[in-house]
């Protein structure tokens, strides 16, 4: 009678969909016999195991739903590099308690110095959080929605971007945008704005030069910064771009004289690339 039962039970774990409880009966059952767990730890541990692969799948495809460039993490920023930053706000953000509520994060400050790198992170941890996020730069999205307008989608796209709990907007005021595109940009901003939907957003121009971010519509820059700026947080980064400071390192290192042929492989920055990092004071508001 209990080998009959015992035959049936990964036929039952797989037809009830517990695919990882399946894979792991044999082995756990076998383990649990040597170390005389109870019914109900046995019972315990595999669907435990089952559990947390279905969490580990759902954040996954939340991460490949974001479409991150690329992932970053937190861990891996350096804050000693960066003193601007006040790592405790960070730390309150990377409990997602922001998204959760709301409200919006705005980044500024010059190339290199890591809002991009910031950006992306937080929004792993809010997707690792199990709540969704979407990464777009300002011209994709402006691009995207301009091509959805010709098709006649507007409406079902803006609700799209409304969905996510958290939606980056990266490189806001690096490309001009045509007055089309300024407005496309406007309405998402618009949109979440109502619903309550959390921005984290990055730029490297001042609120003061916003209206070029708007196509010369400094009426509009200003509704969108209204909106943007009624429930955020404004994080300024100054300083030298990571980038730089890195490449400075390495020629450092390289023209090393012990260590001939290394300097002419090093890559010196050109003035332009120089000029492009240096260090320039985005005021905040
Ligand atoms: P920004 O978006 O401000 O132009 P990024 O976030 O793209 O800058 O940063 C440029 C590169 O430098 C990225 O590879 C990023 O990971 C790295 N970086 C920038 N700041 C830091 C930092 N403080 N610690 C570690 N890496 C950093
Ligand atoms: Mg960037």
């Amino acid at each position: 009678m209990s080998s009959l039962y015992e035959h049936k039970a990964p036929a039952a774990l797989e037809s009830l969909g517990l695919k990882t409880a399946h894979g792991q009966l044999d082995q756990t059952a076998q383990q649990a016999a040597s170390q005389q767990w109870s019914y109900t730890h046995f019972l315990g541990y595999l669907l435990d195991g089952e559990i947390e692969e279905r969490r580990r799948r759902a954040v996954e495809i939340s991460l490949q739903l974001a479409r991150f460039p690329y992932r970053k993490r937190l861990e891996d920023f350096d804050f000693a590099a960066q003193p601007s930053i006040d790592r405790r706000l960070i730390d309150e953000l990377a409990t997602g308690r922001f998204a959760a509520e709301g409200r919006n994060l705005v980044l500024l400050g010059p190339p290199g110095v890591g809002k991009t790198h910031l950006a992306i992170a937080l929004g792993v941890r809010i997707a690792e959080l199990g709540q969704r996020a979407y990464f777009t730069t300002a011209i994709d999205l402006a691009r995207k929605l301009t091509r959805a307008n010709a098709e006649n989608r507007l409406h079902r796209e803006l609700k799209n971007l409304v969905r996510p709990s958290l939606l980056i907007i990266d490189e806001v005021g690096y490309l001009t945008l045509d007055s089309t595109q300024a407005s496309l940009l406007f309405q998402v901003i618009c949109e979440r704005y109502e619903k309550q939907r959390a921005i984290v957003l990055t730029s490297n121009k001042a609120f003061a030069d916003w209206a070029q971010v708007f196509a010369a519509d400094a009426v509009m820059a200003s509704a969108a910064l209204d909106r943007l700026l009624h429930r955020a947080t404004v994080i300024n980064i100054r300083g030298e771009s990571y980038r730089l400071k890195d490449r400075k390192k390495a020629n450092a290192t390289n023209t090393d004289p012990t260590r001939p042929g290394q300097s002419k492989r090093a890559h010196k920055p050109t003035p332009t690339e120089v000029e492009d990092d240096a260090e320039k004071e985005v005021s905040a508001e």
